[in-house]
């Protein structure tokens, strides 16, 4: 939790003057009122892979840092119910690693941004250490469509997109790698989802349009975490249903097999970037029809409180989260 606490005391010391900031830290994308533009706000994220801490040159193909690395930007501008635009790219790397090597690396942010239309304009090359990519990405978003984090409200329900906890059981499976003789095909799926995973862009586009979502976020470090996020942006709390996580059959014999508990990965697995989003209880089944006929996999695993303080019930017991199990890399 070092990197939120740190996260928390720059919001605290940073004050904005340019009213056209319309939020600077805190949210998934900063949000800027460009050029007094009446329809769209200007989103802009950032979000850096670094060689042994998010990746690892054995596990990861070159290319796929590279996709993975855009793919994580990409999500953030999803999360905000946005269109990805340009991006600037920053890469550093050590003199003897291959030009072949960062060429694939390269081109792995180039093929995976230009599925969802994004162009690089610019960037800059360094030296470095340790092998890092860092990527800047602007979009936009209709001004009366964006999705924030700091907009729940008392009493909505929490829903999330997709399956949580495949990309943990992936990472697991590979770190179990030589304990093991063959992987299987289900094996091969978890691990794809892990290195490479898909931005919510339809489902978060879709959302944004419905008119019905009141805050979103995408799950990058695990959905306790990220609603706590929300919970914390929006001065509110939440209660969580771990029963009601939707776990795929391949997530769940993993971690059976691993002697794990399935719902621990998908409460703080992580990296899974779904979209984790709040509804007004009013709107609720006029979401979930909006879901079933745009074909967006959707659950409903929680509610927001008035109360502060992140809730998890299970088994019929309601438990205050202490955080121990929560992923991190610091
Ligand atoms: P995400 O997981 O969606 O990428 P982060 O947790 O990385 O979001 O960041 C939360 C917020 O803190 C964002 O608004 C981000 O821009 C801001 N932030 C993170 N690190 C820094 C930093 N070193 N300086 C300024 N703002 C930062
Ligand atoms: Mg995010």
């Amino acid at each position: 939790m070092r990197e939120f606490e740190f996260i928390k005391q720059i919001k605290k010391n940073i004050k904005y003057e340019n009213p056209d900031i319309i939020k600077g830290i805190g949210d998934d994308c900063a949000i800027i009122n460009f050029n007094k533009s009446k329809e769209k706000y200007l989103i802009i994220t950032s979000d850096s892979l670094f060689e042994n801490v998010h990746f690892n040159k054995d596990y990861f193909k070159p290319w796929e840092i590279g996709a993975r690395s855009m793919a994580v930007n990409v999500s953030d501008i999803c999360a905000m119910g946005g269109i990805p635009l340009y991006a600037l790219v920053n890469i550093g790397y050590p003199g003897y690693i291959k030009q072949s090597y960062i060429d694939n690396m390269f081109n792995g942010i180039n093929d995976f941004g230009g599925n969802y239309g994004v162009e690089i304009i610019g960037g800059d090359t360094i030296s470095a250490g340790k092998i890092f990519l860092s990527i800047t990405l602007i979009g936009e978003v209709e001004k009366g469509r964006i999705l924030r984090r700091d907009a729940a409200c008392a009493g909505d329900s929490i829903f999330i997109t997709g399956t949580l906890g495949d990309s943990y059981a992936g990472f697991r499976i590979l770190a179990n790698k030589k304990n093991q003789r063959e992987l299987s095909d289900t094996d091969y799926l978890l691990i794809k989802k892990h290195i490479l995973p898909t931005p919510r862009y339809v489902e978060g586009r879709l959302l944004a349009e419905s008119g019905l979502l009141n805050s979103c976020i995408d799950v990058s470090d695990g959905i306790i975490s990220d609603i706590t996020r929300i919970s914390e942006e929006s001065n509110l709390g939440a209660e969580i249903y771990a029963q009601m996580m939707p776990i795929s059959t391949s997530t769940y014999i993993t971690a059976k097999k691993l002697k794990n508990d399935p719902i621990d990965y998908a409460l703080y697995g992580g990296e899974d970037y779904e979209l984790l989003f709040t509804v007004n209880l009013k709107n609720k089944n006029i979401l979930i029809k909006f879901a079933d006929e745009n074909n967006i996999d959707i659950t409903e695993i929680g509610k927001i409180t008035a109360r502060k303080g992140i809730y998890v019930v299970k088994n019929g017991n309601k438990k205050k989260e202490n955080y121990k199990k929560v992923w991190k890399h610091f």
